[in-house]
């Protein structure tokens, strides 16, 4: 079956923002969300292509691909593979958490995982990361209040360990019904609600915690956060989140990332870029710059006769790739700085410059447009 164009799964045309084409998948994913429209394989169909679309045109990289050769630049990707099934529902959560953030989707609340009756609420945190921590990975530790398992009680509840069976299920948790349906008598099981599922009653409930076997305290937890993440991305540490009561199992701990600006580069995938400003005799004589790097610098050489917009590539300057191979560039983008007040002598020297011959500008040999440049960086 021909697969249908990204930009019309999404409704996006092909110069929508980054915003507006998260705005446009968040949309359909709602629509169509699994929990919304229960056993709808049309829906669950949709629900995955939109989830496909995204996760090409929300990446710089596949993006450029994908408007230069279409789905033949973008299929052999790994990730969603061919798109019908590539990927479930649950991995579609996992891998996009973030764009249902604060809409009670995903992120191991909904989505189709495990619930239990006393598993503890999932706690989301914010963690701000330089360039540095995000290129090297860090290990950050933060105190989050949340509910811990009781001490005296050991979280169960019940001071000394006294249970008695439940009478009512007898010690089952569940009960059995029987209800006369068109296909017959049917059996269900349903929790027992006497002692909400678990199949014994506390005798005597803890003082401490008043029969929850949760207090409410500080934990320092701490997150090892792997090199290359990036804004908006949820990490998920596991049974650090709310515990459960009486003896129950904790929630997960949502980590989300930002990002700190930093001072002089900025970030674009796993790229990095640096405006660089040179003198105009500089452009024309050539010279060796410092530049700065994450964590360092950089010494570049600036060829005799440069022309603004060239953009030098520093390769593996950038960031690590978040599945651990390789990195992205330092591109540098070479500016030439316009003196803006002059002494007369200077003056003096650009007049006597004005009409020399070879000042008269060349335009076969400006630099191509940073678009342009940009393109075949993508494609080579
Ligand atoms: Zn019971
Ligand atoms: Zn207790």
């Amino acid at each position: 079956m021909a697969k249908r164009d990204y930009y019309e799964i999404l409704g996006v045309n092909k110069n929508a923002s980054e915003s507006e084409i998260k705005k446009a998948y968040r949309k359909l994913a709602i629509k169509y969300h699994p929990d919304k429209n229960p056993d709808n394989k049309a829906a669950e169909e949709k629900f995955k292509e939109a989830a496909e679309a995204y996760e090409v045109l929300s990446n710089a990289d596949k993006k450029a691909k994908y408007d230069r050769f279409g789905h033949a630049g973008v299929d052999d990707q790994g990730g969603f593979g061919g798109g019908q099934g590539g990927m479930n529902v649950e991995d579609i959560f996992e891998h996009f958490g973030d764009v249902f953030g604060g809409f009670g989707f995903g992120g191991g609340s909904g989505g189709g995982q495990r619930r239990s009756a006393n598993r503890g609420s999932n706690i989301r945190i914010k963690v701000k990361l330089t360039l540095e921590d995000i290129a090297n990975g860090v290990t950050k530790k933060i105190k989050v209040n949340k509910y811990n398992a009781c001490n005296s009680c050991s979280g169960s509840g019940a001071e000394g360990g006294g249970f008695s069976t439940c009478g009512t299920c007898n010690g089952s948790g569940s009960v059995n019904r029987i209800t006369q349906t068109i296909l017959g008598r049917m059996q269900t099981a349903t929790t027992c609600n006497s002692c909400g599922g678990q199949g014994r009653i506390i005798e005597n409930k803890c003082n401490t915690c008043h029969g929850d076997g949760i207090l409410r305290g500080d934990e320092e937890i701490e997150i090892k956060i792997p090199a290359g993440v990036g804004e908006g991305m949820q990490l998920s540490v596991s049974g650090k989140g709310n515990m459960g009561p009486r003896g129950g199992v904790a929630g997960d701990l949502l980590v989300l990332i930002e990002e700190k600006e930093h001072d002089s580069l900025t970030r674009e995938g796993d790229n990095l870029y640096y405006d660089l400003s040179i003198n105009f005799a500089d452009a024309v004589l050539g010279t060796s710059v410092e530049i700065p790097t994450i964590g360092g610098k950089a010494k570049i050489k600036i060829q005799e006769g440069t022309q603004a917009g060239k953009i030098l590539r520093l390769k593996g300057k950038g960031l690590p790739r978040l599945n651990g191979y390789g990195s992205g560039d330092l591109l540098v983008t070479i500016n030439i700085w316009t003196p803006q007040t002059l002494t007369k002598e200077e003056k003096k020297t650009l007049e006597n410059l004005r009409e020399a011959p070879n000042f008269i500008p060349d335009p076969s040999k400006k630099e191509k447009s940073f678009f342009s440049r940009m393109r075949e960086y993508f494609t080579e």
